[in-house]
């Protein structure tokens, strides 16, 4: 049995799974939060048990350090040594990473330069990739990109329709995130579906507190939502989705702020929140709902209205689709907005089972069965794709 950490490094956490690889059986779970601060939090559970315990946790190295004792206190590992692999999520690879990697030097230098277009992430997950190799240093280390499934989209998907020189000079162009999760819920689907994987067409849509979806093509990203930033695409929890560039020179201009005002006010302080006036979180938003709140029932409207809107883009892209996933925090819990989105699609021939649509976060065939399209709930699982990914190295070397 090999041993793989599963990390997710960012500016003042770090979340992480030990899988045993290959049966992927998940021997702990935790996170390390408000690194760099005094009152730090460490939590793991493992079997039946958790720890929790708040202390300074002045950097990730000192997060790394956390964990790996409570590794062996617990008896999770008798020795690092049963630890083989160390997989990362890396939330930018540019054009330059298409799958993952193994880190090397050369590979830490590329993410270091790909830092520019995610200056938030590149440098966290960097951070966590330096921190788990001073204290593993005979364990691999992988990259594992948010951008990279979509790396296979074809140029009329990722460029814009912007001066070519812009793309050539500065790489302005879409990206995608959220790669991992789309690509691990529709692999899961071309198996449920059971048809061969090339001839298969699937939009996976993920929503939690961000969002995006995916045309896939034969297991391959075809097109997706997000764009040279994960500012693009559907409405999210406190992001807006597309907008019209214009409108940042002209918020600018009437509410006296500057730039990095404004595209704040379009990360932190739209989508939902913005909308609704009420809350980010999709709970508050269908509970406002319910209770008749007029900005909840106008930010739900406009949520699903923008996602149906890119379901119906895809739905040329890919020349049709066998199946429609959700995914993720809204797209695994809430039935009411994969009702209000499938009901938008029945004149296609799409069929809601509606008990099933009533059930929560479990992988499930929520249309009926000769629904015209099928519509899947599939939890996303990216720590798994990470482990697979580190394991696949340790296999072949
Ligand atoms: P994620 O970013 O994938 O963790 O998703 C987080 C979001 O999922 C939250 O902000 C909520 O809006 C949403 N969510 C989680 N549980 C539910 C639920 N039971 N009903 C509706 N939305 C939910």
């Amino acid at each position: 049995m090999t041993k793989v950490l599963a990390i997710n490094a960012g500016s003042s956490s770090l979340k992480f799974q030990l899988l045993a690889m290959p049966s992927e059986e998940v021997l702990t779970v935790g996170l390390v939060e408000r690194i760099g601060l005094t009152d730090g939090v460490f939590k793991i559970e493992f079997k039946d048990e958790e720890v929790k315990k708040t202390l300074d946790i002045p950097n990730h190295t000192k997060a790394v350090e956390l964990l790996m004792d409570a590794l062996l206190e617990n008896k999770i590992v008798e020795s690092f040594d049963e630890i083989a692999g160390v997989g990362h999520r890396v939330v930018h690879g540019g054009e330059k990473f298409g799958s993952s990697v193994v880190v090397t030097p050369e590979v830490l230098a590329d993410i270091e330069a790909l830092s520019d277009l995610a200056p938030l992430h590149n440098p966290a997950n960097m951070t966590g990739i330096k921190a788990f190799v001073e204290k593993l240093p005979n364990a691999i280390s992988v990259a594992v990109f948010d951008t990279a499934f979509h790396q296979t989209m074809p140029a009329t998907s990722y460029l814009y329709p912007i001066k070519h020189d812009l793309y050539k000079k500065h790489a302005i162009r879409k990206y995608g995130f959220h790669g991992t999760s789309h690509q691990f819920v529709s692999e899961r689907a071309i198996a449920l579906l059971g048809l061969p994987a090339d001839k298969t067409r699937i939009i996976t849509v993920h929503i939690g507190n961000g969002g995006s979806l995916t045309a896939v093509k034969g297991g391959k990203s075809i097109d997706t939502s997000m764009g040279f930033t994960p500012l693009a695409g559907i409405m999210m929890g406190t992001r807006s989705g597309d907008v019209d560039p214009a409108v940042v020179p002209y918020i600018m201009e009437k509410e006296g702020i500057d730039v990095n005002q404004a595209v704040d006010l379009l990360n932190k302080q739209s989508g939902l929140v913005g909308v609704s006036e009420l809350s980010s979180d999709m709970r508050d938003i269908t509970s406002g709902v319910e209770a008749g709140n007029v900005g909840a029932k106008l930010a739900f409207d406009l949520f699903i209205k923008r996602i149906t809107d890119y379901i119906g883009s895809y739905l040329m892209t890919l020349g049709g689709a066998d199946a429609i996933v959700f995914t993720a925090g809204i797209g695994e819990n809430a039935g009411v907005v994969r009702k209000a989105i499938l009901e938008k699609l029945a004149f296609l021939g799409v069929e809601i089972n509606e008990e099933a649509n009533n059930t929560r976060g479990q992988e499930l065939l929520v249309s009926t069965a000769d629904s015209k399209i099928k519509a899947f709930v599939i939890p996303t699982n990216e720590e798994i794709m990470i482990a697979r990914d580190t394991f696949s190295f340790l296999t072949s070397t």
